[in-house]
């Protein structure tokens, strides 16, 4: 893959007529070292937020050694990179055959559930079809309702039990597994430590009511990345009032703490370049969109970071919004967008922060969702980890190995 030292470089040296994804392996293996060293516990990555293959080879190298994998594509994925990763399946809602293949092709043993039926299904589908015997070594956990207020993307009705099921179901799973935990997910990007507090009081409720051992919790994933507008406390913050409360919980001594983050881990991995087609008044037409990366841009008005690569552009910043290139008026992106007041067709802008839930977007709808993809040199628009960071901490910059 060619390497540039920065977008402007890529402009010069390709003048792309699609867009371009712009890879910072540098940046994944800094938030990777930053959690790995800093988080009290074991750190998991959700794959889902950016399956690219050269970042989970970034991240192994980096030290993380469990993946959270939502689909089997996603595990036959991650196995074929890492033979020897630990892959935990946390999707609550899965087919008995892709629990069998998880857990007889690819050594699977960790699975998340939420109902009776699910743990009846997962026992099912690991018993040894030959025997009959069944499965002795599932690592099983429990998902449980907890409120997304605190988060951006909210990830609350879909999927975890309530407090009335939690202590039924933890004491049924209890009997099918040596090793028994519970999970959560706060919602994506928890602006305030304070989510996982709240999700830790109503986890204690559930394990007190059961009164069973348990050997594992996991706070999910919601850790923050920075955009603009979004900035987040720091995260050793959050560390910290999460390993406070998990030492409260009524728990085995021995008892493991899990997270799972995707945005955190690969959000400064990417961003892209665009290229702008037409101007119309305060509205630019760019090369992607709704249907690629800016996915998020358009459904849920994210705002991620901008800037226009053209050095003779003299006028203030004004407020732009986009359109995606597909037919569809759906193909907007109301922002607003910072840009120099005079930029116009032809301009090439880059957009920030798109490593998690951007790159991964992607689609080919209406023959757009081309990229080339090249690695950069340079920082992320913004970061978390290189101590550039608008709400400082004291100790969060971590040396690169
Ligand atoms: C999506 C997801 C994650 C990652 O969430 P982020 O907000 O990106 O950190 C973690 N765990 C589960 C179960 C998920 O569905």
């Amino acid at each position: 893959m060619h390497i540039y030292p920065d977008a402007s470089a890529v402009v010069r040296a390709l003048s792309p007529d699609e867009p371009v994804i712009l890879n910072r392996p540098h940046a994944a293996r800094r938030a990777a070292r930053f959690f790995v060293e800093k988080f009290p516990g074991k750190v998991l990555y959700a794959v889902k937020a950016n399956p690219a293959p050269d970042l989970i080879e970034v991240l192994w190298d980096a030290g993380v050694t469990h993946y959270d994998v939502a689909s089997i594509t996603e595990v036959r994925l991650v196995r074929g990179i890492l033979p020897h990763a630990v892959l935990c399946f946390m999707h609550p809602v899965k087919t008995p055959a892709a629990i069998r293949e998880a857990y007889f092709d690819h050594g699977v043993r960790t699975f998340s559930l939420d109902t009776v039926e699910e743990l009846e299904k997962i026992v099912a589908a690991c018993t040894d079809p030959a025997t009959g015997e069944a499965p002795r070594d599932l690592r099983l956990c429990v998902r449980l309702r907890v409120s997304s207020e605190y988060s951006e993307l909210s990830l609350a009705s879909k999927f975890g039990c309530d407090l009335i099921e939690a202590p039924k179901l933890l004491q049924e799973a209890r009997q099918h597994c040596d090793w028994l935990g519970v999970c959560f997910h706060v919602g994506s990007q928890a602006m305030t430590p304070f989510a996982y507090v709240q999700a830790l009081d109503r986890t204690r409720a559930a394990i007190a009511e059961a009164s069973v051992v348990i050997d594992m919790i996991d706070v999910g994933g919601g850790f923050p990345s920075a955009y603009p507008g979004l900035e987040p406390p720091p995260m050793e913050d959050y560390f910290a009032i999460i390993a406070k409360h998990f030492e409260a919980l009524p728990i085995a001594y021995n008892a493991e703490l899990w997270c799972e983050p995707g945005r955190a881990l690969s959000a400064e991995y990417s961003s892209m370049i665009v290229q702008v087609n037409k101007r119309r008044g305060e509205e630019l037409y760019i090369n992607d969109g709704a249907y690629g990366a800016l996915y998020d841009a358009a459904h849920v008005e994210w705002r991620f970071p901008v800037r226009a690569l053209e050095d003779d552009l003299i006028e203030e910043d004004a407020d732009f919004a986009f359109y995606g290139p597909t037919c569809d008026d759906a193909d907007y992106m109301k922002g607003p967008f910072k840009l120099p007041a005079d930029i116009q067709a032809g301009d090439y802008i880059e957009v920030g922060m798109l490593g998690a839930y951007g790159a991964a977007m992607k689609t080919g709808f209406n023959g757009y969702g081309n990229a080339l993809v090249v690695t950069v040199e340079d920082e992320p628009m913004m970061s978390l980890f290189n101590g550039t960071r608008v709400r400082e901490a004291t100790d969060n910059v971590v040396s690169l190995r």
